[in-house]
């Protein structure tokens, strides 16, 4: 008889006890033993669903019983988790059975002080009058150049990381045709800079590799990301990988969990990652100048611009770059470019010594990392640096593996981008991209945020990443030169506008808004300040929790003509008007508040950090009068239409030709399709992107989803667990990975010019010279080896080549330290204090170390989500977590007279928190550059005024100060106060 996991969690008796041995006995022990081919036991309708939480992308098995859930359990046969969930994952049966969810439609009038209950037909009416009403009164067809923008700056969304992705591209493309330019979510505050980073130096934004992956690394350095905790199905791969030898580094403010799994832990001081990863830079261009035997050189050479001449023009002194110009504190680039030969290449010197070539120039600026330097620093023990420094340089030889995981913990500052620029230097001169076991992996912590953000929920972005049109963009043809893809804005604008999108109307490419200027999260929030936002919809978002220096974003509502709320909970957001301390009579804000289906109520897929594309069901009907947001967008836009038709309005035609037929209700189905995309010609759905073409004649929403519903159907419901290729996991028959159904980026770059593996142990993909074709994952790039082709493997870059010397980014081509805004300590680096062109808002008061001594930093819980307004719902959750605190170290608390479990006040120059103090070794006084003792406190931000276990959230006491390439505030450094109650 053949035991699989699911017997054996039965005989086990129960999930916790199953799910603990197999625990134990680790996660591939059955898999193995047995092959998993065991049908769902239709008799209580178990159906299977993809965790509501965070980007790892669990499976779960829901259990239903006469239209209730009755039990939830992981999914033994999914790849990712194995049958194991976290303690937020096992809560799932919570969110389906918890009387705290909104039932009902909630109406707030202005100065009114309770809710009064409505019917869905009365909000929608409504809610399409406001829409209406303020989008036409405040239109603006043409800028004050004359430019057609088509666009209004009156109404704004923020939200969603947690929608499945076919209600988010039905929300962009309402809010498109409307005009909206104001358009942004969590991803934005959360790891909007990692995309950034990895952006400039690959070519592409989210993670290279994925969670399975991480077991075939050789040693894994987790950077500002308690990955244990937080992550901590994803973690098991990494101690599956420790398990066969590999090294773990933690590289962290605070010591946690993974730090006390780590074989090595190098603590830091928050907002010093730059000067940590520099000097493990310098430490492997030193180490390969004396031992090249040690690292792969030839990938150095061939697959990055280590080679390419930079102008001469380059210059770089004391912490500034050529080009700055203070009084607009920014940079001209056009010194940070290459030289270029008679026919416009790029000059190289493939002998490396030209010094102006980058790996020459990469060498003169990270030579002042020195190890002395970096301490001083960091505050890292110099012991722990350079063992740290010593295990990870080891990755670089060919045929060995190095992944950098990371979260927001190495985001949010106003280095963010340049944190995550400096490992991506790094693990290019390691030889770490593209190969099994390397990578830099951004954790994305909405189950959904990835997903959502590529369908265009971030104002620059339409969905596939495109571009947002701006208004120097009068034509298709200026926006394609620009930067888009003629063939995949084409598609998508025909997915739009159906028949009334031609090659005489440039496809209706002038309908689509046009941006002049920056509309992220912070600026949102002015304008909201200002009056110049009258409307708010936030789709499932908290911002009034989640935004820096949330007195600011609390306050902003109230200036809202109206807002309205989609959420499974009464947030702090939706009921900010009644928040403590406040008169609610003396707050005009109208609020409707819609109660929405959660992701156990809906069918759909959703992205995980690793682009895979995972389908989940529907097991039971919402709560009571609960709509999920497919239900929502789709009655708001008939009814929009509807008032378009016979009122009339400003570009009316665009609403009204706007293709919309998805049926009522509609049939998520037709939006999946509709996002992959026809070949029109046939009527056939596209089997994948290369088929798209820009002459009218295919549709495809999002190009980079084309080939995700065939028609063969959806490739995202693919539940085949066998691994692939290679046996390194990766798994190409369960879901599907944007795109092209590509697991590892990069790919190429894991062989030689001739195409074969580096690692023969490991290989991700070879070049079969019989055949004459790759074997193994999808390659990352048809053409054969560069050998044969020329072909280079970064292929998002422009000759292929990966940037170490990034000339795109705003701060600068190549990272430097520079201190937080708020800082304790004067820069030993340079006399540039912190980041020269990073962005600053007037209103943002700024601490000083005379009157705010103690360096803080936030993090999260791995018992609550974000804002916690789902898990703070969940008592189960709140038991395990039940009231806001903040860690302390025992030195601090001696000096303060600070007890264990008493109270303190915590205080910004924004703002104060109230908390129970945790007296802890987890973190200890830094000290830095002579100054002997630097002291640092950990702050949660998961509470609220709302939910079932209330306090003080620790953005209270952030600051709006943001990184300049994307805006991320640096919500992880600031200085503050801590007093006893
Ligand atoms: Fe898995 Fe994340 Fe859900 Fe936990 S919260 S079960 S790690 S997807």
């Amino acid at each position: 008889m053949k035991l699989t996991r699911r017997d054996f969690l039965k005989v086990c008796g129960g999930t916790a006890t199953g799910t603990a041995l197999l625990g134990m006995l680790g996660p591939e022990s059955f898999l193995e033993a047995a092959p998993i081919d065991i049908p769902l036991r239709k008799k209580i309708g178990e159906k299977t669903t993809i965790c509501c939480y965070c980007g790892v992308g669990c499976g779960a098995i829901m259990a239903v019983e006469s239209g209730k859930i009755t039990n939830i359990e992981g999914d033994p046969d999914h790849p990712i988790n194995r049958g194991s969930l976290c303690p937020k994952g096992e809560a799932l049966y919570e969110v389906a059975n918890s009387e705290r969810r909104l039932k009902s439609v909630l109406y707030r009038s202005p100065g009114a002080t309770s809710w009064d209950e409505k019917p869905w037909d009365w909000a929608i009416e409504q809610i399409a009058r406001r829409i209406k009403d303020t989008r036409d009164s405040n239109w603006i067809s043409q800028d004050k150049d004359g430019k057609v923008v088509n666009r209004v700056e009156a109404i704004a969304s923020v939200g969603s990381v947690f929608t499945n992705s076919e209600e988010a591209y039905l929300m962009t493309k309402l809010q498109r045709s409307l005009g909206l330019v104001y358009i942004e979510s969590a991803a934005r505050i959360c790891v909007s800079s990692a995309v950034a980073a990895n952006t400039e130096t690959f070519g592409r934004g989210p993670m290279s590799n994925s969670w399975i992956d991480l077991r075939n690394s050789d040693c894994v350095m987790v950077v500002g990301c308690n990955a244990a905790a937080t992550f901590p199905v994803a973690f098991k791969w990494i101690i599956k990988a420790m398990e066969k030898g590999a090294k773990l580094i933690h590289v962290d403010p605070r010591f946690t969990r993974t730090s006390a799994k780590a074989d090595i832990y190098a603590r830091l001081r928050t907002g010093t990652d730059v000067a940590f990863v520099g000097g493990i830079i310098n430490y492997v261009l030193d180490d390969m100048e004396q031992r090249p035997e040690n690292y792969n050189t030839e990938y150095v050479r061939e697959y990055t611009n280590a080679s390419f001449l930079i102008n001469q023009d380059f210059k770089f002194e004391d912490g500034i770059f050529s080009g700055y110009d203070s009084s607009s504190r920014s940079y001209d680039k056009s010194s940070w470019q290459y030289q270029l030969d008679e026919n416009g290449n790029p000059k190289m010197d493939k002998s490396l010594r030209d010094p102006h070539c980058v790996f020459q120039l990469l060498k003169k600026h990270f030579s002042r990392y020195d190890a002395e330097t970096v301490c001083k620093i960091t505050g890292t023990p110099k012991e722990d640096y350079l063992e740290a420094c010593r295990t990870f340089a080891a990755t670089g030889a060919a045929g060995k593996a190095g992944a950098i995981v990371l979260s927001s913990g190495a985001c949010q500052h106003t280095q963010g981008t340049q944190n995550v620029r400096a490992y991506g230097i790094l693990q290019l001169l390691l030889g770490n991209m593209g190969v099994a076991g390397g990578g830099i992996n951004g954790i994305a912590g909405a189950s959904n945020g990835l997903g959502c953000s590529v369908q265009g929920r971030l104002f620059h972005w339409l969905p596939g990443t495109l571009s947002s049109p701006t208004a120097d963009q009068q034509s298709l043809e200026e926006y394609v030169k620009a930067d888009g893809n003629e063939a995949y804005i084409v598609s998508l604008l025909k997915s739009w506008y159906g028949d009334n999108a031609t090659a005489a109307n440039d496809y209706g490419f002038n309908w689509l808004p046009k941006g002049s200027g920056n509309y992220s999260f912070v600026p949102l929030f002015a304008a909201i300040h200002s009056g110049t936002i009258k409307g708010l919809i936030c789709w499932g978002m908290n911002p009034a929790v989640s935004g820096p220096n949330s007195n600011y974003i609390r306050e902003a509502l109230a200036k809202l003509d109206w807002m309205i709320v989609i959420d499974l909970w009464e947030t702090e957001t939706a009921s900010f008007w009644k928040r403590p301390g406040v008169d609610s009579a003396s707050i005009d804000t109208e609020v409707f508040l819609l109660p929405a289906a959660s992701s156990l109520e809906k069918e759909g897929s959703v992205s995980n950090s690793s682009r895979w594309v995972q389908w989940r069901y529907k097991g039971i009907e919402p709560p009571g009068e609960a709509k999920d947001d497919l239900w929502i967008t789709n009655r708001l836009m008939l009814k929009l239409k509807q008032l378009y038709e016979t009122e009339g309005g400003p570009n009316t035609d665009v609403i009204n030709g706007l293709t919309w037929k998805y049926g009522d209700p509609p049939d998520v189905h037709s939006v999946a399709k509709e996002i992959n995309g026809y070949d029109l010609e046939t009527g056939q759905l596209l089997s994948d992107l290369t088929k798209l073409k820009a002459d009218g004649t295919t549709t495809s929403g999002n190009w980079i989803f084309c080939g995700s519903y065939t028609e063969e159907g959806s490739m995202a419901a693919l539940r085949d667990p066998s691994p692939g290729p290679f046996n390194i996991g990766l798994f190409p028959k369960w879901a599907w990975a944007w795109p092209l159904n590509r697991r590892i980026w990069y790919n190429r770059a894991s062989v030689d010019v001739e195409g074969k593996p580096w690692d023969l142990n490991r290989p991700v993909i070879e070049w079969d010279s019989l055949i004459e074709g790759w074997m193994g994952d999808t390659p990352d790039g048809g053409w054969p080896p560069i050998s044969i082709s020329g072909k280079y493997p970064f292929i998002m870059k422009p000759q292929g080549r990966a940037h170490l010397f990034g000339p795109g980014r705003l701060d600068g081509p190549l990272p430097e330290h520079y201190e937080p805004w708020e800082s304790p300590v004067m820069n030993p680096m340079t006399s540039q204090q912190s980041d020269p062109v990073l962005k600053l808002w007037n209103w943002d008061k700024r601490g000083t170390p005379d009157k705010y001594p103690i360096l803080a930093t936030t993090f999260r819980l791995v018992e609550h989500l974000h804002t916690g307004s789902f898990t703070r719902n969940l008592p189960w959750l709140v038991e395990l977590m039940p009231e806001m605190f903040i860690e302390i170290s025992e030195e601090l608390a001696n000096e303060r007279g600070i007890a264990n479990g008493g109270r303190v006040i915590v205080e910004s120059a924004r703002g104060e928190v109230t908390a129970v103090a945790m007296v802890t070794k987890r973190l200890r006084p830094f000290s830095i550059n002579g100054q002997e003792k630097i002291h640092q406190i950990a702050i949660p931000w998961n509470w609220g005024y709302m939910g079932a276990s209330k306090g003080d959230s620790g953005n209270l006491l952030t600051s709006c100060v943001a990184d300049a390439n994307t805006g991320i505030p640096e919500l992880r450094a600031f200085l503050c106060n801590v007093r006893r109650v």
